[in-house]
């Protein structure tokens, strides 16, 4: 299915509403970038998932940011937030199942969410990666190839990020 990001985004931000109430949200997505083919209800998940741990893992009231850029021969969409950050040793590891790190806060979780991630977005012929976020905190990026040429877009029935949000 081809599908627009930024569609994908706008229902996960009205599906979060009130786990992201509180949180000033930052989303840029430059206009016109391409459809991808892609499973919707799987990129879906994959931005609950990566929405739900940075709001578990950075203060209440801190900061999230989505950027959605495109790259050469693929689209990335990032997820940063000012939370706890990883030690760079476990960046690679926090996408194991069921590895989950030390935390200082009793925050629940069966370390299961970003093992999904990665299979779906491995599925999807992606990456997904997690680096420090400059200032503090974390950014979980994924990427989609954009290999086949798009159709043409026509205007969104969904609503995009600023429909009724
Ligand atoms: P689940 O998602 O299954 O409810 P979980 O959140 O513990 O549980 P994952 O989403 O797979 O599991 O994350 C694995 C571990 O990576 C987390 O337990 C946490 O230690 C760390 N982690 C994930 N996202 C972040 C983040 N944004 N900031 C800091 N640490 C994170
Ligand atoms: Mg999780």
């Amino acid at each position: 299915e081809w599908c627009d990001v930024e569609d994908i985004i706008g229902v996960v931000l009205r599906q979060m509403r009130e786990t992201l109430q509180n949180r000033p949200l930052k989303v840029e997505i430059p206009s016109g970038i391409p459809l991808v083919k892609m499973d919707f209800s799987l990129i879906e998940q994959v931005l609950v998932n990566l929405l739900d741990n940075a709001v578990k893992y950075s203060p209440p009231g801190s900061e999230i940011a989505i950027t959605v850029r495109q790259e050469e021969q693929e689209l990335q969409v990032a997820i940063a937030d000012r939370g706890t950050g990883i030690p760079p040793g476990d960046l690679e590891r926090v996408f194991d199942k069921f590895y989950r790190l030390h935390s200082p806060r009793h925050v629940s979780g069966t370390g299961l969410g970003l093992s999904i991630c990665k299979g779906i977005i491995d599925a999807h012929g992606g990456k997904i990666w997690a680096a420090p976020r400059a200032g503090g905190g974390s950014v979980f990026t994924f990427s989609l190839p954009l290999n086949e040429p798009p159709p043409t877009r026509v205007p969104s029935a969904r609503g995009g990020v600023e429909g009724d949000r």
